[in-house]
């Protein structure tokens, strides 16, 4: 494998300019990240059942003193604050862990045990805080569970601090209604494309180090471990519900279509502490997330930040969040949120303004600056989102991806485009003499796009593919947020280290699939269906999902699957009979019609040939599609 290069000097340039425009480092932030630090377990190092590592934080060790050259050193600094791990005390009756994967797991003391917010990535690492939780606050059952929002990295260790007993008793499980279809739904449809291109945003491939993977912004990285979803009890739906859970009271504030989709934030009296789940961070977060998502509403974001500020400030001493640290104190609190509520709005608001005068998305986020006393603040900085993709966001969702200018509305894809840029410019020698002459300059977002084109007219070009790497790989040491970082980098070693074709397709893990309701797994099943192949054809099958006795109508007609619930068809093809998990193995293509035929979990009456045409009509997705080359 080719390895990673060192800063150039025009890196080393942008790096002292990132120093002399950042704010003035009090060191407040690493204060507030260390206050109430109570123990941790050495290198947060969690091991899965196999001793293989979920979680460890000595791989960050080099992540001290100041920035090498390959980091900027903005990125750098929330890298050293992401780093600080263990068990801190929030206020009386309230403690977090941090750093044992990328986000917060929160416990309150109740009466007689523990209520848990969310519930971190996996299994093994929500385990572990829970069992720090015990060594230090005594060994207390959990008696409820809140999940803030439906993002992964809030419920999915749940089975770490929940037992199947616990779950079969019914323990309360608290969550902002609409939690399950926001959890399920969200990466399902795309999902093959997201998680793809997820692995670029999060850096899961690039080794930590100087040259490699140094911080998500958000937190530190992801953690490797068991992911469940074990569904709400309580959904909480209005604004103002108050439930008292062993003893503690809890006032919510339901925020949807703000940070996720489903998401609340919320009050307890007596703590006097303010729970903003992940509707306010020390960063700006993501308007669009780069893996790939639905854009969220930045104008309701900052709408119910303001209305915690009404309902809650003025009675909050502590305010914590899902992800960084926590601030103490009401003025320094409401400044805070007045703060990260018109981060949202301004960048809503000007991009709109700008949009109107007639910029385009690219004009728009290239001089895009905030005001002097939003800059002034470092949890106004993009280590996840950014100004430039943010920006870029508002624009998609107020008028799509379009700019209006027809000399986009119907461009080459890039491999044509490739073939004839490189032809006007004189063939690929040419090119890369003028790319070389650009990287030279430092000029590497011009090679980025320039050296583009020749990746993609000729893939197997060395020497295009390593240029290409060398520019992107110093777009990333200069980057502020780790997600661009993550992507740039990651793409440089793609490029450097080709993977090898596949005749066949590599799907991603079946974990998502297995664990979809019916509905849901019938309806990725129509993203998959190939229309062209299917052509003409028409099939109609009843279907019945035995344990869980829904019924549905699939049909296909004009290259379209349908399912519908509750209907059946008098002159279908064929009535079928199957459990829910063989339906997801079938999707899956783990067993074949004839096994579940074998192991009973699936009867046909009918013409058994018509499920079979379906799903041979059905593409698999190879999850290692490429992205920085055709
Ligand atoms: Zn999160």
């Amino acid at each position: 494998m080719s390895g990673p290069k060192n800063a150039t000097d025009a890196t080393r340039r942008a790096q002292a300019d990132t120093v002399a425009s950042l704010p003035i480092d009090t060191g407040e932030d690493f204060d507030l990240a260390q206050k109430g630090f109570i123990g941790t377990i050495p290198d947060a190092r969690i091991l899965n059942e196999a001793g293989h590592p979920v979680w460890d934080m000595s791989r960050f060790d080099f992540i001290k003193d100041d920035a090498p050259d390959t980091v900027n050193p903005s990125l750098w600094r929330q890298a050293k604050l992401n780093s600080f791990h263990g068990l801190f005390k929030v206020t009386d009756g309230v403690y977090q862990v941090r750093n044992f994967d990328l986000s917060n797991i929160t416990f309150l003391e109740g009466d007689t045990g523990y209520i848990v917010i969310d519930p971190l990535i996996s299994a093994e690492t929500a385990a572990a805080a829970l069992a720090l939780m015990r060594e230090h606050r005594g060994d207390k059952p959990v008696v409820a569970v809140i999940y803030t929002h439906s993002h992964v990295d809030h419920y999915g260790g749940v089975k770490g601090v929940l037992s199947d007993e616990d779950i079969a008793s019914g323990l309360q499980i608290i969550a902002p209604e609409g939690f399950l279809k926001a959890a399920v739904s969200e990466n399902v449809l795309a999902g093959n494309a997201m998680g793809r291109r997820a692995t670029y945003m999060y850096g899961s491939m690039l080794p930590p180090g100087p040259q490699g993977h140094v911080d998500a912004g958000l937190g530190k990285t992801v953690s490797f471990g068991k992911v469940s979803l074990v569904p709400p009890t309580v959904s909480i739906c209005e604004t103002g519900e108050t439930l008292t859970v062993d003893g503690v009271e809890i006032i919510f504030q339901v925020t949807p279509d703000t940070e996720a989709p489903a998401e609340m934030n919320f009050y307890f009296p007596q703590f006097k502490a303010l729970c903003m789940a992940e509707n306010c961070s020390c960063h700006l977060h993501n308007i669009i997330t780069p893996r790939g998502a639905q854009i969220r509403d930045a104008k309701s974001w900052s709408y119910y930040i303001n209305e915690a500020i009404d309902l809650f400030a003025s009675r909050t001493d502590v305010l914590f969040a899902s992800h960084h640290w926590p601030r103490w104190g009401e003025d320094i609190t409401i400044t805070f949120l007045q703060k990260q509520r018109d981060l949202y709005k301004y960048i809503h608001d000007q991009t709109l303004r700008l949009a109107n005068h007639g910029l385009t998305p690219l004009e728009i986020a290239e001089d895009f600056k905030l005001p002097p006393t939003l800059e002034a603040e470092w949890y106004t900085r993009g280590y996840y989102g950014t100004l430039s993709h943010n920006t870029k966001a508002i624009y998609q969702r107020y008028l799509g991806w379009f700019d209006g200018n027809p000399a986009n509305l119907h461009k080459w894809p890039p491999a044509e485009a490739g073939r004839r840029y490189v032809a006007a410019i004189g063939g690929a020698d040419a090119l890369l003499e003028k790319a070389q002459a650009a990287f030279n300059d430092g000029d590497y977002r011009w090679v980025a796009e320039l050296v583009n084109h020749l990746v993609f007219a000729e893939p197997g070009l060395e020497a295009a593919r390593n240029l290409q790497a060398d520019a992107l790989e110093q777009l990333g040491y200069q980057a502020e947020s780790g997600p661009w970082r993550a992507f740039y980098l990651t793409a440089a070693m793609e490029l450097r280290n080709p993977r090898p074709p596949s005749d066949v397709p590599r799907p991603a893990g079946g974990d998502t699939v297995r664990g979809l309701p019916a509905d849901e797994l019938l309806d990725s099943l129509s993203v998959r269906l190939n229309g062209l192949k299917a052509g003409a054809q028409e099939i109609t099958l009843n279907l019945t999902v035995t344990d869980t006795k829904e019924t549905y109508l699939v049909t296909l007609t004009n290259g379209v699957l349908h399912h519908e619930p509750d209907k059946r068809a008098d002159n279908a093809d064929a009535t079928l009979a199957i459990t829910r998990a063989s339906l997801a193995a079938l999707a899956l293509k783990e067993k074949s019609v004839a096994d579940l035929i074998d192991d009973e979990t699936l009867t046909i009456e009918g013409n058994e040939k018509a499920l079979t045409d379906l799903l041979e009509l059905l593409d698999t997705f190879d999850f290692w599609f490429e992205i920085v080359m055709p």
